[in-house]
């Protein structure tokens, strides 16, 4: 079995395995609604709010898209800052549903600051709070605050993907009104399902748009424990399984994540490598390559001992490889891989 050290996906919850071990459920059923909705509540538990979290089947690029496409109106307008890949899709997605975008163009690996996202005249801003492609973390509570004050009737959207369950994240504590989120990183299921999580506030400003796509048709179907069309059921006990663990001891696990990462850091630091992000964030380690190194050597001196780790996207390709511990790693096998983090790199760098 390799040592999956990527952003996603990632090494599986042993609650996640044990729950594909089931006989097959029909949607339609009272056992398949009573698991849809523990899910339900317990995502809306990690997320922390009070309104709902809608369970859709599909990745988290379809759950930033259904944020996007059902909150705001062909014309309005929404700021915002690219700092990234996942930003940049955000910016993309925005377009494709017919808003008038402004980008706040920033170097990858920097994040935004609150004045500069303290502008009038918008309906919305859409910002990514772990952007894994960087490794960099934003302070979601100011930015949202600060965007507020300048537009006290704007929603604030929020790509959660690499947050939710990798650090501590609330909705309307802190002014976030909509959140987006996948099965595959975090939450250490497989791939297969997108979360969007509203705030009572978003709730009554939903303007569904799209058939597949269309929230508030799922809302009324996911209130009774179904979904509008057939769900990956399956996917939905695994998260339930996972979540059911995980959630009664969240902040140990979260510092157990942040211990993680920090490791992959010092280990970094040891070895005379560079940090791309401005501010990390807890869910990926991310360096920039040596002098002289390329990623396919980095990628094959980790390779070599059975772990896959992943590169960078947009402009840092070719120039970063980043390594993650999001999924279901303890704290002995996460210093395993610090173990072969510098075994690997002994190999890239023979000692001078
Ligand atoms: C993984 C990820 C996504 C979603 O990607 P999918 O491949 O669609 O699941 C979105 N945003 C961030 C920050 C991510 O890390």
């Amino acid at each position: 079995m390799d040592w999956l050290l990527t952003p996603g996906p990632v090494r599986l919850h042993p609650k996640a395995l044990e729950a594909f071990s089931r006989p097959q459920l029909h949607h339609r059923t009272e056992p398949a609604r009573a698991l849809f909705l523990k899910a339900r509540s317990l995502l809306r538990e990690a997320f922390r709010t009070q309104g709902e979290v809608l369970i859709l089947t599909g990745s988290g690029t379809l759950a930033m898209e259904a944020l996007v496409w059902n909150l705001f109106a062909p014309g309005e307008r929404v700021l915002v800052p690219v700092y990234g890949k996942f930003s940049e899709r955000f910016a993309e997605i925005a377009e494709s549903a017919g808003l008038e975008v402004d980008r706040l163009e920033l170097p990858y690996g920097r994040v935004p600051s609150p004045d500069q996202v303290a502008r009038p005249g918008y309906q919305g801003l859409l910002l990514v709070h772990s952007e894994t492609s960087t490794g960099a973390m934003v302070d979601l509570p100011a930015l949202a605050r600060a965007f507020k004050e300048a537009n006290p009737k704007g929603l604030v959207g929020a790509d959660m993907v690499t947050s939710l369950l990798v650090r501590e994240v609330a909705l309307e504590a802190w002014g976030v009104d909509a959140a987006a989120s996948g099965s595959q990183k975090g939450l250490m299921c497989p791939p297969g399902l997108g979360f969007v999580a509203l705030s009572p506030w978003a709730l009554e400003r939903l303007r569904p748009r799209g058939y597949y796509l269309n929230l508030s048709r799922e809302l009324k179907a996911q209130r009774e424990g179904e979904s509008a069309w057939t769900p990956a059921i399956n996917l939905v006990g695994a998260v339930a399984a996972v979540l059911e663990k995980v959630l009664p001891k969240l902040p140990e696990h979260l510092a157990l994540k942040a211990w993680q990462n920090d490791l992959l850091y010092r280990v970094g630091a040891e070895l005379g490598l560079s940090p791309v992000p401005e501010v990390p964030s807890p869910a990926v380690a991310a360096f920039y390559l040596p002098e002289g190194v390329s990623y396919r050597a980095v990628k094959e001196a980790f390779a070599r001992r059975q772990a896959v780790i992943a590169g960078g996207q947009g402009p840092l390709k070719g120039r970063v490889f980043r390594l993650s511990l999001m999924g279901y790693y303890n704290r002995y096998e996460a210093l395993g891989v610090a173990a072969l983090f510098r075994e690997a790199f002994a190999d890239i760098l023979p000692a001078s």
